[in-house]
């Protein structure tokens, strides 16, 4: 399951922010807070450019469901962001 992270601020400044905060967020069914689950990468195409950025997964040990943490400026049907 995909949950959007809100984040206005730019590509780069995001692969900085996400290797150094650890984000908190509760499961959207029973609400407790999730545990983290690791990363991945993906791939995004911003203008002529393409970035490498992590995507960060929990899960929730209650239901035992994994999310990713897709930054708003991914879209889950495109491989394109949206600025
Ligand atoms: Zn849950």
């Amino acid at each position: 399951m995909t949950i959007i992270l809100e984040y206005p601020h730019s590509i780069k400044r995001y692969i900085k922010f996400i290797n150094h905060i650890d984000i908190e967020c509760n499961c959207p069914f029973c609400g407790r807070p999730l545990w983290n689950h690791g990363k991945y990468n993906r791939t995004v195409h911003h203008k002529t450019k393409s970035y490498v950025i992590p995507i960060i997964r929990k899960r929730c040990p209650d239901c035992d469901k994994t999310f990713s943490l897709l930054p708003s400026f991914v879209r889950p049907w495109a491989r394109f962001s949206n600025h």
